[in-house]
C-alpha cells in the first residue's frame, strides 16, 4: 500500500460490505477493482458535501419512519399467489431468493406489497427498475404508498443526483428506486433487493465492468442480507436456470391470444376486421418508418445506400440510410425513385386509421392509449412500465421478424416484449399475433403467457451452440500466445479469430473456474499477452 497523499473527500464512498462486493464484481467479471468502486457512487459534485459534512457516517441506522400510515392501503397482492405467503415471510427474514412472475395487472401492486414486508421488519428496500422515462409505474406505485420515504434515483441531474446519493447514504430513505446504478445504492439494513422486469436489456451495463443487475443483486444479498426477487412476465434465461422457487398466480391470468397469418401487406383480415370494435388498442411495429427501399425504379437494380451500401428506409416521406442517414440516391445510377416493401410502423397507422372507429396515434413518447379511445401504434421503445393496460386489443403485427435477427437471445428479448405487450389486455381484452410459424415455441409461449418450455427449448440450443445459459462467456483481445494461454482454463467452447496482429477469443466457462480465470487475465495483462477483457459480451 502506497502512503496516503491526499484527503479527496470528508464523505466515506463505501463500507466493508461494499468492498467486499466490489471485489466479487471485479473477480466475476475481470475488470480492475477501481474501476468497479468507480461505479459504486455517482461523480462527486463537492459542493454537495458542505451540506452532507454536518450529519455523521450513517449515524442513522434504522429506517426513519417504521411504521407509516400509508402502509395500511396497501393490496394483499401477493397473498393470492402461488409461494407468495412463502416469499413474504422470507422478506420478512431478510433471506431468500425468488423469481416472481406477476399477473400482467398486478406488476405494480406486488412490488409494492413486498417493499411493505420489508419496511414492516424495520429495514430497507432497493428496487431496480431498467428505464428512466416516462417514470416507471412501479415507482410511481410507491411513491404513492409509502410517500417520501421512497427516493426515486431515476435520471435527474449530477447535482441532484449526488445530493440523492448522500441523502440514501445518511439514511434519510427507507426506499430507493432507481436504474442499475441504484443496485450499488449505499442503505444500511437492506432487507429486500428487487429487480424489475428482469429480462430488460438496460439491466446490463454495456461499459466496464459490464456487470448484470440480476447478478449484482443475488451477490449483493448473499454478502450482506435481504430477499432477493426477480421479477419477470417473461424471465431470461439466466434466471430460469437458477432454479429457484417460482411465485405465480394461483390462477391462470392471461388474455385470450389468437395467431393469424400474416395477409398481403401484413395484416390478416381477421385484425383489420377487429380494429373496427376496439376502443382502446396498442399495435407494436418493431419496423420504423413506412417500409424498406427494394429496387431502385430507374435502373431496376436492388437498392443500397450510394455513399455506404447501407439500407434505405422510407419515413416521413422521404428515402434515407438507416446507416448514414443520407438522402436515399441508386448506388447504381443515381436514380431516386424505390419500390419500397411496406410494412414499418407510419404504414401500420395508415392503414389501420382506415378501418379503426377511434383515432389511431404513433406518439413520438411512450405512452398508452388515452382513455378517451384510441389505438397506439408503436414499437419496442413502447414496451415500457406505464402501468396496467386496461386494453381491448394488442396485437403483435410480425412476430416472423424476431427469427431473423441475429443474436443467441434475440428471440428471447422479443418474446419478453410480446409479453409485456401483450398485458396490457388484461384483464379483459384479447391479443391477436401474425405469424407464419403459428407452431413456434416463441409463439406458442406467448399464447400460453408460460415461457416455461420455450427457455427449456432455448437453453438446449444454446447448450449445443457451445454457450450454455449460465456459463459466464468473455471476449478476450490480445496478442501472440493468447490462445494457447486460454486453453490453460479449459473452456467449454472457444472461438478464435484474428485481426491484423490481434488476437480476439470469445470463451464460455464453467463458473467455477472464473476465479482462477479472472487471476490468470490480470497476470497476462501485465505480460502483455492479454489486452482487454469484456465479460457477457452480446452474442
Ligand atoms: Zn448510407
Ligand atoms: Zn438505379
Amino acid at each position: 500500500m502506497l502512503p496516503v497523499m491526499r484527503l479527496v473527500s470528508p464523505v466515506r464512498f463505501f463500507d466493508e460490505p461494499m468492498l467486499q462486493l466490489a471485489r466479487w464484481t471485479s473477480e466475476r467479471y475481470v475488470a480492475p477493482l477501481a474501476t468497479v468502486l468507480g461505479v459504486l457512487s455517482p461523480p462527486r459534485v463537492a459542493g454537495e458535501e458542505t451540506v452532507a459534512a454536518g450529519t455523521s457516517d450513517g449515524a442513522e441506522h434504522r429506517p426513519a419512519n417504521p411504521e407509516g400510515p400509508e402502509e395500511a392501503t396497501v393490496p394483499a397482492t401477493l397473498s393470492g399467489y402461488r409461494g407468495g405467503t412463502e416469499m413474504l415471510e422470507a422478506i420478512g427474514r431478510a433471506s431468500g431468493t425468488f423469481l416472481l412472475r406477476p399477473a400482467p395487472e398486478d406488476e405494480q401492486a406486488v412490488a409494492v406489497h413486498a417493499v411493505k414486508a420489508c419496511l414492516a421488519q424495520a429495514r430497507r428496500a432497493i428496487v431496480v427498475v431498467p428505464e428512466a422515462t416516462p417514470v416507471p409505474a412501479t415507482a410511481t406505485a410507491l411513491r404513492a404508498a409509502f410517500g417520501d420515504r421512497v427516493c426515486l434515483y431515476l435520471g435527474g441531474d449530477k447535482r441532484q443526483r449526488y445530493r440523492d446519493w448522500l441523502a440514501l447514504r445518511d439514511g434519510r430513505y427507507d426506499v430507493v428506486v432507481g436504474t442499475r446504478p441504484a443496485v450499488f445504492s449505499p442503505l444500511r439494513d437492506v432487507g429486500l433487493v428487487y429487480v424489475s422486469r428482469e429480462s430488460h436489456a438496460a439491466h446490463r451495463d454495456d461499459r466496464a465492468p459490464y456487470h448484470h443487475v440480476r447478478d449484482i443483486a443475488l451477490q449483493r444479498t448473499r454478502l450482506s442480507g435481504g430477499a432477493c426477487v426477480l421479477a419477470a412476465l417473461c424471465p431470461t434465461g439466466e434466471a430460469a436456470a437458477l432454479g429457484l422457487p417460482v411465485v405465480m398466480p394461483a390462477d391462470r391470468r392471461w388474455p385470450l391470444v389468437e395467431v393469424v397469418r400474416p395477409g398481403p401487406e401484413g395484416r390478416a383480415s381477421r385484425l383489420v376486421q377487429a380494429l373496427r370494435t376496439v376502443r382502446r388498442g396498442f399495435l407494436y411495429a418493431p419496423m420504423p418508418g413506412y417500409g424498406v427501399a427494394e429496387v431502385c425504379r430507374t435502373c431496376g437494380q436492388p437498392a443500397a445506400c450510394a455513399s455506404c451500401g447501407g439500407l434505405l428506409r422510407a419515413e416521413s416521406g422521404q428515402v434515407r440510410c438507416i446507416v448514414c442517414s443520407s438522402l436515399g440516391v441508386c448506388a447504381v445510377c443515381g436514380g431516386s425513385t424505390f419500390g419500397i416493401r411496406r410494412g414499418g410502423a407510419e404504414h401500420v397507422e395508415r392503414w389501420a386509421a382506415r378501418s379503426a372507429s377511434v383515432p389511431v396515434a404513433r406518439p413520438s413518447r411512450p405512452r398508452l392509449p388515452k382513455l378517451t379511445g384510441e389505438i397506439v401504434v408503436g414499437g419496442t421503445e413502447f414496451v415500457r412500465d406505464l402501468g396496467p393496460g386496461d386494453l381491448d386489443l394488442v396485437a403483435v403485427l410480425d412476430a416472423d421478424a424476431a427469427a431473423r435477427r441475429p443474436g443467441l437471445a434475440a428471440r428471447e428479448r422479443a418474446l419478453a416484449i410480446w409479453m409485456e405487450a401483450v398485458g396490457w389486455a388484461r384483464p379483459a381484452g384479447r391479443a391477436i399475433v401474425q405469424s407464419s410459424h403459428p407452431s413456434d415455441p416463441a409463439v406458442q409461449a406467448l399464447v400460453r403467457g408460460n415461457p416455461d418450455r420455450f427457455l427449456a427449448r432455448e437453453g438446449e440450443q444454446r447448450a449445443a451452440a457451445g454457450f450454455p445459459v449460465g456459463a459466464p462467456v468473455f471476449r478476450v483481445i490480445g496478442g501472440d500466445g493468447l490462445e494457447a494461454a486460454l486453453a490453460e482454463h479449459r473452456p467449454l467452447t472457444s472461438l478464435v479469430t484474428t485481426l491484423g496482429n490481434r488476437t480476439i477469443c470469445l470463451l464460455a466457462l464453467e463458473a467455477g473456474r472464473v476465479p482462477g480465470f479472472s487471476r490468470a487475465m490480470r497476470d497476462l495483462a501485465v505480460e502483455g499477452v492479454v489486452e482487454r477483457v469484456e465479460a457477457e459480451p452480446h452474442l
